[in-house]
């Protein structure tokens, strides 16, 4: 028996039977727009009879290279014969004609992808007879344009211009706007000048048999799950390219039968806020494609009871089943054709970062999921996104504000306008930021969309093709500002009395559709919002893993505690040398010939020192501070070699027209200073500094820097306790390769510590700790753990020591080469890569705590802040990660899911 290729929608427990009742299954069978038709129908709501070609189907049409199995099409007609016997009509019959609509729809919805043909089934007689049935030949004749113009351009690949070309002409010649508007005449004339199009650019008339039309329209529908807009798409959304598509044939239902029909799209929520309330736009006498398409100007969903009393609140109660049904904010297409309402698809709707953390607690309070599945529904990118800047309050109010659209995608975007997606693209490849500008978005516009920092269109709904993909893409957005007036050719948009050209600057505000002539200053955004708050208090509760932060300065500090921070996982103390204050001092202290100066410059840099402490232990009072002893090499804190030579050379110039002895004598002693201080810098050159004199090898050459950090670090925790603060240092030492080199260092902190409880008489914690960061490290683990109260791992070294790449050479050259070719599939300075320096990490973490089962170890390079490093760290069994303050809350719900997913595969 040949497989099932063809489920009609009222076979749903069939098709569900065959893939023994898993409903993710059906959903990859069947296409979700397909699997939800059918689910939509066994729930008794009505949905216009129909059928779903598998997206297995597709798949074997693309391994036989484009040729439809002939089992496929026998399949297919028996249930167009099954859909005549619904609709009471024949396909193809001019007495009583069915005509169906072709919708693509995979697993997960790709917003106007893939191709849809609507009216299949019209031909010239088929039309005359559609007009005696229905006396209305305006509304058949539209059917008619609509049908060859899709056809034309979906399945013979006619650039849809052309079409477009002649609507506009019978527009002008008629005097009118709206297509709508045109009559009976001026319609018979564009079904003409259509027909002479389609036989110019395809070399063949229209096509009349409408079985031909059926089979065509349904293999377009699968060349265009290869399609490169397509592909593009489920690149950037992460969808699998495998998966294939459904093909839904559903009998037409009329929206533009007259003014008691109507089509619109709703939300079950607001997509943008996630506040409860249908949100949504429909269309009196319209077809949906003129809804998404943005056109015409729409009506919002709230006025549907005004016009239809009973159709509005029809469909409000069947919103509320499906979203109760699903568990989750629905997003609906529906028409009404003659007073009676049609459901022609639901799915989860997409949402703002915003709209689905309000969603997922709100879904909560009304008990309908539970927190678990409240935290796993919000993504690490859902929590990035808001964490996009936004607007400054008082540049704001300075600001010229030119247009109001529609809010349809929060966050602030500042960028150059661009009117053309692919001069988007090449912009922000030479790094500028961009605002694309467009009149309404359209698929061919995605790239350029995914390449801008924003998104402004002056028409279009809230469920326009700009928003959805916007909001998908975590974009900020305005559409539908009516104010703008762009003119594609002459490259212009103008406003009022003022006009804007390509390259002009321009700030948009996704969360209030404001739009802002010129760059309006951004600033941090607010991370107070109950919602938010609530949400990442629950993956708190669930996660095991810690999250600190790494943080340098006091007011860094006090950030990251607002956003969670358990603690400070790396302060990196060299920060604190590079102020203007300070840095003559540090060099003073490197360039000393003798001990005594040397101490000297020490002492001076102690109090700084302590008093940046002071600024962090206040801040986490209560919670651990890592404090990481000094880590570059010293040349870092010196000026360059360059710079040097320059000054000297400079200086000689300059001795050789100096006026008077006075002026030659201070050139002098700067010269000799500048030469002096070059040779210092001479004698610290290092070919390789990375692996040079740094981290622990320069308290071992210098012990006294060791010994002053610690000082620093003891008495600035016996301050702070005498204001009752309860500070907990830990003291870190970097690049450590073997345990003599701990046991030295901590000797050294052990008794400058011991020093300074004495000096205060205080009781004090002495917690001493190393970073991993070689390889050499992690595999003698057990020995170094015998000296070390924690680990922390530092994955940026431990990546470049692993592979043998500098971080900073491989990524300015060779790295982006290898991950465009495919060499390395991710950047291993990003994410961890598993295979080497993760299986490093397991093993010292592993033969470590054979020594001292309890041992704290956390991450502290950037991959503490990486999601699926995050999740690698919660495998491996690390106490915390640490990461910048701003990544904190994505750490925190991306801890949460690591260990959501570590209970599932306990479960399977
Ligand atoms: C590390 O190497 O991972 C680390 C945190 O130290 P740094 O980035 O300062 O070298
Ligand atoms: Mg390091």
């Amino acid at each position: 028996m040949s497989p099932t290729w063809v489920y009609r929608f009222d076979q749903i427990d069939e098709a569900q039977e065959s893939v023994d009742g898993d409903w993710d299954r059906v959903r990859g069978l069947l296409g979700g727009k397909g699997a939800n038709l059918g689910e939509m129908t066994r729930l008794g709501i009505p949905v216009p009879p129909g059928f779903t070609v598998t997206a297995a189907a597709c798949n074997e049409y693309s391994s036989r290279k484009g040729t439809l199995p002939d089992e496929v099409w026998t399949q297919v007609v028996d249930a167009m014969h099954a859909t005549e016997a619904q609709t009471g009509r024949v396909f193809g019959d001019p007495s009583n004609p069915l005509l169906v609509a072709c919708r693509s729809g995979a697993k997960f919805s790709m917003p106007g992808m893939m191709d849809t043909v609507l009216d299949i089934g019209l031909n010239d007689e088929v039309v005359e007879g559609m007009i005696r049935a229905t006396g209305n030949e305006h509304f058949v004749l539209d059917s008619y344009r609509r049908l060859i113009q899709m056809f034309g351009s979906v399945v013979l690949d006619i650039n849809d211009e052309h079409f477009e070309r002649v609507l506009t002409a019978a527009r002008e010649r008629a005097g009118v706007v709206e297509d709508s508007a045109l009559t009976v005449d001026d319609l018979t004339a564009v079904i003409d000048d259509f027909k002479a199009v389609v036989l110019r650019r395809s070399k063949a008339p229209f096509p009349t048999d409408p079985h031909e039309q059926l089979n065509a329209s349904i293999r377009a529908v699968f060349e265009s799950w290869d399609g490169k807009r397509a592909h593009d798409y489920r690149q950037a959304a992460g969808i699998a390219h495998d998966l294939g598509t459904g093909v839904n044939i559903v009998a037409m239902v009329f929206g533009n039968y007259g003014d008691d029909s109507a089509t619109g799209v709703a939300m079950s929520r607001n997509a943008t806020t996630g506040q409860p309330g249908l949100e949504g736009d429909f269309l009196i006498n319209a077809q949906g494609e003129d809804v998404v398409a943005g056109i015409r100007q729409t009506r919002p969903i709230s006025e549907l009871s005004d016009v239809m009393p009973e159709i509005g609140a029809q469909f409000a109660q069947i919103a509320q089943r499906l979203e109760s049904h699903y568990s989750d904010m629905q997003d609906m297409e529906f028409t009404v054709e003659q007073g009676k309402l049609w459901l022609l698809q639901t799915r989860d709707g997409k949402r703002t970062a915003q709209a689905a953390v309000q969603i997922a607690v709100d879904l909560v309070a009304e008990g309908v999921i539970d927190v678990t599945e409240a935290v796993r529904r919000i993504t690490p990118a859902h929590i990035e996104s808001l964490l996009h800047p936004q607007f400054d309050e008082p540049s704001i109010r300075e600001a010229t504000k030119i247009a109001t659209g529609l809010n349809v995608s929060p966050g602030a975007a500042v960028g150059q306008i661009a009117f053309d997606p692919d001069l988007a693209v090449r912009w922000a490849e030479e790094g500028r930021t961009v605002i694309l500008v467009r009149p309404e978005t359209r698929p061919d516009d995605v790239h350029g969309m995914l390449a801008s920092v924003g998104i402004l269109t002056s028409s279009g709904g809230r469920t326009s093709h700009a928003a959805l993909v916007a909001r998908q893409f975590g974009r900020p957005a305005v559409v539908g500002a009516s104010e703008l007036h762009i003119n594609l050719s002459s490259r212009i948009v103008a406003v009022g009395n003022r006009q804007f050209v390509e390259g002009d600057w321009m700030s948009i505000d996704g969360g209030t559709g404001s739009v802002f002539a010129g760059k309006v200053e951004t600033c941090e955004p607010d991370l107070d919002d109950p919602a938010l708050a609530t949400l990442l208090g629950w993956a708190d509760e669930i996660r095991t893993l810690g999250v600190r932060a790494n943080a340098d300065e006091g007011s860094d500090a006090v950030r990251a505690r607002r956003l969670g921070a358990e603690g400070i996982g790396l302060c990196r103390t060299e920060h604190m040398f590079f102020g203007t204050d300070r840095l003559p001092v540090m060099q003073r202290m490197i360039t000393a010939p003798t001990a005594v100066e040397r101490n000297a410059a020490i002492g001076e840099l102690l109090p700084f020192q302590r008093h940046d402490f002071a600024e962090l232990f206040r801040a986490m009072d209560g919670q651990p501070v890592v404090i990481r002893l000094l880590d570059p090499p010293l040349h870092e804190f010196l000026p360059s070699r360059d710079e040097l030579q320059m000054q000297i050379t400079d200086l000689q110039l300059r001795l050789r027209s100096a006026p008077n002895l006075e002026t030659m004598t201070s050139l002098l002693e700067q010269l000799d200073a500048t030469t002096t201080l070059l040779a210092q810098v001479d004698s610290r050159r290092e070919s390789n500094p990375m692996l040079g004199l740094r981290g622990v090898r320069l308290g071992m050459q210098y012990p006294e820097i060791t010994r002053i950090q610690a000082r620093a670090i003891f008495e600035a925790a016996a301050e702070v306790a005498g204001e009752g603060i309860d500070a907990r240092p830990e003291v870190m030492v970097p690049l450590v390769c073997d345990a003599a080199e701990l046991a030295t260092q901590r000797a050294v902190i052990e008794g400058e510590a011991a020093a300074v409880m004495a000096e205060r008489d205080i009781e004090l914690p002495v917690i001493i700790g190393t970073m991993i960061e070689v390889p050499r490290a992690a595999l003698v683990a057990e020995e170094i753990a015998a000296h070390a109260d924690f680990f922390s791992f530092g994955t940026n070294d431990l990546t470049q020591t692993t592979f043998g790449m500098s971080r900073d050479d491989a990524e300015t050259s060779f790295l982006s080469d290898y991950l465009t070719t495919g060499v390395f599939e991710v950047n291993p300075f990003a994410t961890l890569d598993p295979k080497g320096v993760g299986r490093l990490i397991d093993i010292a973490l592993k033969s470590a705590r054979t020594l001292t089962p309890d041992l704290v170890a956390g991450v502290c390079g950037e991959h503490g802040g990486d999601p699926a490093s995050i999740a690698l760290c919660h495998d491996y069994g690390l106490t915390y990660v640490s990461c910048s303050p701003f990544r904190i809350p994505v750490a925190r719900l991306a801890a949460a899911h690591a260990e959501l997913a570590a209970r599932e595969s306990a479960d399977a």
